[in-house]
This record gives C-alpha cells, sequence and structure tokens, in this order.
C-alpha cells in the first residue's frame, strides 16, 4: 500500500499527502470538488491575496520611491487588488520610512560639515573635495555655509 497520494500536483510531481484509509488518494485528491469549494472559500478569507502577482512592492529606498509606493497602493486599493488593510499598514510604515530617510539625511549633512570644520581647524590643509560629496555623488552647493 502506497502511503503518499496517487493523484499529482499541477507542478506534475507526485501529491505528498496521506491518501485516506481505503482510497489510493487524499482528502482533496478525493474528492475534487470539495477541494475546489475549500479553495474558494480560503480564498474569499484570505481576499489580500487575491492577484498578489499584480501587486509589485519594490523596497523604497528614497522618498521619491515612497511616494510612488503609495500612489501605486492608492490605485491597487481602488482597483481591489490590495487589501485596505495592508495600505494602511504600507501607510504606517512609509510615515516611519520618511522619518528615517529625513534623519539619514540630516546625520549625513551633519557629518560632512564637521569633516568640513574639522579639516578647517587643522593645519591649513587644503579641504579634500572627497569628504564633501554625498553618497550619491551629488553637488552640496545647496548647503548653508557653517562660517
Ligand atoms: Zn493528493
Amino acid at each position: 500500500m502506497a502511503d503518499t497520494c496517487a493523484a499529482k500536483t499541477k507542478q506534475g510531481r507526485r501529491c505528498q499527502a496521506p491518501p485516506l484509509a481505503g482510497s489510493r488518494f487524499c482528502a482533496f485528491h478525493a474528492d475534487p470538488d470539495r477541494a475546489a469549494a475549500l479553495g474558494r472559500k480560503g480564498g474569499l478569507k484570505n481576499r489580500h491575496y487575491v492577484g498578489i502577482d499584480d501587486v509589485n512592492i519594490v523596497p523604497p529606498s528614497t522618498p521619491e520611491d515612497v511616494k510612488a509606493l503609495l500612489s501605486q497602493a492608492m490605485a491597487d486599493v481602488r482597483s481591489r487588488k490590495l487589501d485596505p488593510k495592508i495600505a494602511s499598514a504600507l501607510t504606517y510604515i512609509a510615515t516611519v520610512l520618511l522619518k528615517a530617510f529625513d534623519a539619514t539625511d540630516i546625520h549625513r549633512r551633519l557629518f560632512r560639515l564637521e569633516a568640513e570644520r574639522e579639516g578647517r581647524e587643522g593645519k591649513d590643509e587644503p579641504r579634500a573635495s572627497s569628504v564633501t560629496s554625498d553618497f550619491n555623488g551629488s553637488s552640496d552647493a545647496s548647503l548653508p555655509s557653517v562660517e
């Protein structure tokens, strides 16, 4: 007697579920209609999984990304692709994330200003330009002067 169900999964592999007593099939494969009904029930219960393939969430790394993510979430909620509960969780995370971006940016600027000042207060060494460029390599011309 086989100790796994005789049916095959959608992937073509042998179903690994134990067969029902007196049957070659597991509970799902012995009664496909019931399995389908259970699947529908589960689908209704787990509504936030509906269309999950269509909801692409790229981890945001800039405020611009957060804005795009929230806009997308808004559209997904309206088209019922995304559970509003998940959207409100995203909104909460986005708020914290934006604060973190702010804090990181301020810390980065402060670090740069301090490095600049130490350079000047030191032995009149010419300021190394590498110290004044940030991680993005963009110009710091918009920074207020410390003098
Ligand atoms: Zn089975």
